[in-house]
């Protein structure tokens, strides 16, 4: 396998990063996980943009243009013959010394692996992925906004613990004021009287690359989509429920905390938004290869 690291590929027994990397010290930095389908890389433009709106926020500027970044990304899957797979593109504040100061750091590190996606079983998108309701509290947008996507994911990683222990694989996170955020590497949406409801991004929701496909598909099919505030009682009594990331792609919830969503069984739009999302995802993309 090889890596994309600092401007150049290496072997993946060389791919390291130091230990003064600010990155690895303090999770100083930000990433995207972006799908390959077909040799096309999916809504790579958008994953680029939102990299850079993060790097803008915690004031790192990225050492490589974004059509650089598009070429390493394509010729990372060349490399590694990767046609469906997954992308993990980083970028770290770099090496500094210990202190907290990211400004220490000479330069941020980039690199960029191109690998085979592990995907949720096929069971959960039969029958749906039962939710609890995390303890944790997702990030508050005034201390590390969740708009970030940034490499410090202990916030999630704490939620995703409880999940787990609790026999499950995704937790629902409520911000302070006790509405819905998000869960731990995923976007939800509800489905109440034929409208669908996502968190808006003041709740502390990621501007999910899914959510947005699922934005444009609602809209084709008629459905409006709103963004309002919404609480554990909204999601329980749902008609239809589901989470949207880039890795799970569109999954049904079938319960909350022990409550079935509507009858417990993927939702008629839920299933129709999967069809219409395998299309778009076979249709669309950066091709890994110039015509
Ligand atoms: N929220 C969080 C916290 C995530 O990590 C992700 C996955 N990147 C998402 C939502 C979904 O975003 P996307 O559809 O862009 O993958």
């Amino acid at each position: 396998m090889k890596i994309f690291m600092d401007g150049r590929f290496v072997d993946k027994a060389d791919a390291k990063v130091s230990v003064f990397d600010h990155g690895l010290l303090y999770g100083d930095g930000v990433f995207e996980g972006i799908r390959v389908y077909g040799g096309r890389i999916f809504r790579l433009e958008q994953h680029l943009a939102r990299l850079c709106d993060s790097a803008k926020a915690i004031m790192l500027t990225i050492p490589m243009s974004t059509d650089e970044l598009t070429e390493a990304c394509c010729e990372a899957c060349r490399l590694n013959g990767i046609r469906d797979g997954y992308i993990r593109l980083v970028v770290t504040r770099g090496v500094g010394n210990l202190g907290l100061n990211p400004f220490t750091c000479e330069r941020p590190t980039v690199f960029i692996i191109a690998d085979k996606i592990a995907l949720y079983p096929a069971v959960v998108y039969e029958k749906g992925i039962n939710l609890i309701t995390a303890a944790t509290q997702r990030n508050h947008p005034n201390a590390v906004n969740p708009a970030i996507k940034s490499m410090n994911y202990l916030n999630n990683i704490l939620a995703r613990i409880e999940a787990v222990k609790a026999g499950t694989e995704e937790a629902l996170m409520l911000n302070a004021e006790g509405f819905v955020a998000e869960c731990t590497g995923d976007n939800l949406f509800v489905l109440r009287d034929h409208v669908l409801q996502t968190p808006p991004p003041s709740a502390g929701a990621l501007l999910g690359i899914t959510r947005r496909v699922v934005f444009e598909l609602a809209k084709r099919l008629g459905v409006l989509v709103t963004e309002p505030n919404l609480t554990r009682y909204e999601v329980m009594t749902a008609d239809e429920c589901f989470l949207t990331g880039t890795a799970a792609e569109i999954v049904p919830v079938a319960s909350l905390d022990g409550r079935i969503i509507g009858n417990g069984k993927p939702g008629a739009l839920t299933s129709k938004l999967i069809e219409e999302f395998h299309k778009v995802t076979r249709s669309e993309g950066t091709p890994i290869i110039k015509k």
